[in-house]
């Protein structure tokens, strides 16, 4: 690996107007972290890394990065754009457990950072490098969220979670796990115990529904909910996926590593709304994809279809012929989420937007005095970049909240 990403560093033309930069929704300094790193300057390249996306080894690994860095370097007009995220995945590897926080003086304030996943932890690691004293509530029994419980541990190992938390702990921060804000504690308990600021990264835990008779059947899952268990789950041979963005990969993938024969993933229109990339690798694994079916009814013998119809635009309008049945089984709907509503239903004034996303203004202050709210729970699902770089917005909003330089 060392000579594979020596070389694409010194492919690397540093531009003056790197547009691989300019892609990357968080603004990685790419040229310079190359640059460094051909001086050999590893540790110095990983704490840039660090200091601009406290999750930046992750990123590396689980970014899309046809659409982001890879897929605007400027090589790539011509020939192959240059691997940064190769690059980046071994400088952050090595650093992340090297990083020593250099011991801030505590500034009195306590935060409560509600949700462990990347836009809690970005936030607990930016309060607590400042000297603010960090709890973090998390509802499961470990940190990371949908990274850990979401994202198949082929494609990001969960020892890199494991990895975190002991970072956590090098930062002071304290964790308090399988607690759920919005249960039996509710964030006007954490007001009344003197945090001085509130952070709500709780993500989006709640499948869509499909509306369709058989949904409740024995053998219906959603998607994410099948991800988190999937060891614990037996599917059958033949499995129908409803849905075919990024998730429905990860669970067609999953399963055939759970014994599944035949994976077979169905879309409303003509597209997959996945990236390529993912898409490209369940087809290798075996997915086969059939566009152009509406679900109608789930049977225990398989789901039922007809035919979509399409406006000239390629906008699903309607279905129509006869029923089909695709005897599978089991059916797995994974056609995305939004937030759960406990936390906003549990909190006076907390409000949220039709499609249940917590409502923020310009500093990512929800409608509650002191609380603050960014990720998945804000936009709905996005990436992990996109909840790091609200994060981080969100983290100096609340510092400037507190009075705190
Ligand atoms: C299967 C799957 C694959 C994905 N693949 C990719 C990918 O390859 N690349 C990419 O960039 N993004 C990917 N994503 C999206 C990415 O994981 C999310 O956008 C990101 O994790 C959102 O971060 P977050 O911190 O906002 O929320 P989450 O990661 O969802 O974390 C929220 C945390 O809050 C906790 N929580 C919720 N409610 C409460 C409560 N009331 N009290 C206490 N704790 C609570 C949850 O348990 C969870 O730990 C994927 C998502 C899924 C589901
Ligand atoms: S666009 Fe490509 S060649 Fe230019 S700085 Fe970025 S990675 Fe290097």
């Amino acid at each position: 690996m060392a000579i594979h990403i020596e070389n694409e560093a010194a492919r690397c033309l540093n531009c003056k107007v790197p547009l691989c930069q300019q892609a990357c929704p968080i603004s990685t300094p790419i040229p310079h972290i190359i640059q460094l790193f051909k001086e050999k300057n590893v540790m110095e390249a990983g704490q840039e890394l660090f200091e601009n996306n406290p999750m930046s080894v992750v990123c590396a690994t689980v970014c899309n990065h046809e659409l982001q860095c890879a897929g605007h370097c400027v090589l790539g007009k011509k020939s192959t754009p240059v691997q940064f995220y190769d690059i980046e995945k071994y400088i952050s590897d090595s650093y992340l457990d090297r990083y020593k926080p250099v011991a801030a003086e505590k500034n009195g304030k306590h935060v409560a950072v509600v949700g462990s996943g990347p836009a809690g932890l970005t936030v607990a690691i930016l309060l607590a490098q400042k000297g603010c004293e960090v709890t973090v509530f998390e509802r499961k029994h470990y940190i990371g969220g949908m990274l850990r419980y979401g994202i198949p541990d082929f494609r990001l190992p969960r020892t890199i979670l494991d990895r975190y938390q002991k970072l956590l702990g090098r930062l002071g921060v304290h964790v308090r796990t399988a607690t759920t804000i919005g249960g039996a504690l509710k964030l006007e308990d954490l007001l009344r115990d003197g945090y001085d600021a509130i952070f709500v990264g709780t993500g989006a835990w709640r499948p869509k529904t499909l509306g369709v008779h058989g949904e409740c059947g024995a053998n219906v899952q959603f998607g994410i909910s099948y991800l988190e268990n999937a060891g614990n789950t037996d599917l059958g041979r033949t499995v129908a996926i409803i849905g075919m963005g990024n998730v429905a990969m990860d669970v067609a993938r999953t399963a055939f590593r759970h014994g599944a024969e035949r994976v077979m993933l169905f879309s409303r229109g003509q597209h997959a709304t996945a990236s390529s990339h993912e898409m490209s690798y369940a087809a290798l694994d075996g997915a086969e994809f059939i566009f152009g079916k509406q679900i109608v009814a789930i049977r225990p013998e398989g789901p039922v279809f007809r035919n979509s119809v399409l406006d000239e635009n390629g906008k699903v309008t309607g279905c129509d012929g006869e029923e089909e049945l695709v005897p599978a089984d089991s059916v797995i709907i994974a056609i995305s989420q939004r937030p759960k509503d406990k936390l906003r239903l549990s909190t006076d004034h907390l409000e949220g937007n039709a499609k249940g996303l917590m409502i923020v203004d310009e500093n990512h202050m929800t409608t509650v005095d002191g609380v603050f709210g960014a990720g998945d729970v804000v936009t709905g699902p996005l990436t992990v970049v996109h909840a790091v770089q609200a994060a981080k917005e969100t983290a100096a909003a609340m510092l400037r909240y507190m009075h705190v330089e």
